[in-house]
């Protein structure tokens, strides 16, 4: 089986969230299951210096839009497992993020710049190239990549089936109708029943409505997406694709996040050994400059500032745990308000309150591994992966009953600690009020030394990891390169 993954990020070479890391777990557990599985991907300056000593440019490719791409051949510099990088340099190599420049705005051109990799993508899909690597399936991510469907399906060629994995509706590439012409699309695409979207050019529409198969990264929020309130206008779209759509639980990448030989923190350490965890918790404070007070709990929250994943709520909600007695530190980048003010906020909280705005692999590793609390709400979660990874260092996660976190925690209750399956603490409410009361909950089973190991040593247990859910995609990349017209499972 030969899979195709093409996708905007792949950690460790470039990463702005859990699709970074999905892309990478994922083909490392396919290769497990014997899937020849390669990414294909830009080729951000971080990217390709990680692989170019290694690698080689194996084809030259002629754009639509008249320039040329280079694609790298080469291999990820952890697994070794192969990839491609398509280069075009007046697209790609630029200083800023991946999608957006240093001062924080969507790049102008990125509905070129990924309808990019889309058309290399089907070309790559169509055996276009001068290689023999010709994909069964094509695994298309997020907006970024979903192009790759029309362009195959407008060929009018032979191509593999198309499969789509939605990461977050809210992210739906609406891009002006002139980015049609540029890719030389047809402007017919340009209307309601097509890929327009309110005026513009959707290229999440595109994949929902072109890709053969539909799946969301949890059975749960495959189920939410079908209502307004999660579906951000697609709802009806979905509803109508509900035969084709799957969800399929995200797993962890269990090499990359293990307390028990991560290199990242200052003490490795395991269930038998959570006492070790101490020299994480000291490190982090020492980080964070916070008062050295053993018996104070750390909150952690490491996750993207945006409405999305509740921070506008953390101003709030941290003078109030402060004043429970905890430290609380955040590591995070996002809406430039909402840093601005966790910024005043750690003047005023200095000792209790740590606050790094960026973006900092470490210190996500280390704030997991060295607090006793991860605060991981959202107002809606496709998945969520900080949850899972916290709960494997013994961190024990306070989320929103929403969506993939709703799937992956279980509430700490009487009833849940005495039977042993507690995993952590549910907001019921996705507001300040809703979360403060799951905090307070927490901070109370925290006074309670047994229990709080008992959740942990649960918590730790939990199997997270990549085997299953990579068998799941196998399973549907099966059914659909033997063409049958169903899904293969329900959820
Ligand atoms: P999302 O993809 O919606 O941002 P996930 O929980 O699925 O949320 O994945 C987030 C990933 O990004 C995790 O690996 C998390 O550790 C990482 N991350 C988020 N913010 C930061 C940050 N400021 N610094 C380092 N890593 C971060």
């Amino acid at each position: 089986m030969r899979v195709l993954l093409v996708t905007p990020e792949a950690y460790p070479l470039a990463k702005t969230g859990g699709l970074g890391d999905f892309s990478a777990g994922l083909i490392k557990a396919l290769a497990r299951l014997g899937v020849d599985a390669r990414i294909l991907m830009p080729a951000y300056p971080e990217a390709l210096a990680q692989i170019r000593e290694t690698a080689a440019i194996q084809d030259i490719i002629a754009l639509p839009h008249g320039g040329l791409a280079a694609l790298w051949y080469g291999a990820m510099p952890d697994s070794g497992l192969p990839l491609w990088l398509v280069d075009v340099p007046a697209l790609f190599d630029r200083p800023g993020g991946l999608y957006q420049d240093l001062q924080g705005r969507d790049w102008a051109d990125n509905g070129v710049r990924f309808g990019t990799l889309s058309y290399v993508g089907s070309e790559l899909a169509q055996g276009f190239m001068r290689h023999e690597w010709v994909p069964d399936i094509v695994h298309l991510n997020d907006w970024q990549a979903a192009m790759t469907a029309v362009f195959l399906r407008l060929s009018g060629n032979a191509a593999p089936p198309t499969l789509f994995t939605i990461h977050n509706m809210a992210f739906q590439g609406l891009f002006p109708r002139e980015t049609l012409e540029q890719l030389e699309l047809p402007d017919r695409l340009f209307t309601p029943t097509e890929i327009e979207y309110y005026g513009n050019v959707s290229y999440l529409k595109a994949g929902l409505l072109y890709a053969d198969r539909l799946v969301t990264v949890s059975p749960t929020y495959a189920r939410e997406v079908l209502a307004a309130e999660f579906g951000f206008g697609f709802d009806g779209l979905l509803r109508e694709r509900v035969p084709d759509l799957l969800g399929i639980l995200n797993g962890i990448d269990d090499e990359v996040w293990d307390p028990s030989r991560d290199d990242l923190i200052v003490e490795p350490y395991d269930v038998d050994s959570l006492d070790k965890k101490r020299a994480c918790k000291s490190n982090l404070r020492y980080i964070f400059n916070l008062d050295p007070d053993d018996d104070r709990p750390v909150i952690s929250f490491v996750s993207r500032l945006t409405h999305q994943k509740m921070a506008d709520v953390l101003e709030d909600l941290i003078p109030l745990l402060i004043d429970r007695g905890a430290q609380v530190t955040v590591v995070g980048r996002g809406e430039p308000e909402i840093q601005s003010k966790l910024i005043t906020l750690q003047t005023r909280y200095a000792g209790s309150l740590g606050v790094e705005v960026g973006y900092n692999e470490e210190l996500a590793h280390r704030a997991i591994a060295g607090s006793d609390m991860l605060l991981a709400p959202a107002r809606f979660e496709p998945c969520g992966l900080t949850q899972m990874y916290a709960m494997r260092y013994g961190t024990l996660p306070i989320v929103t009953n929403v969506g993939g976190l709703a799937e992956t925690v279980i509430d700490a209750s009487p009833e849940t600690v005495r039977h042993g399956t507690a995993t952590g603490f549910l907001a019921q409410e996705r507001s300040l009020e809703g979360l403060s009361w799951a905090c307070l909950r927490a901070l109370s089973y925290y006074t309670v030394p047994g229990a709080w190991r008992s959740i942990q040593r649960t918590a730790m247990a939990s199997d997270f990891s990549w085997t299953r859910s990579a068998r799941q995609y196998l399973t549907l990349y099966k059914t659909l390169v033997g063409g049958i017209g169903s899904p293969p499972m329900a959820d």
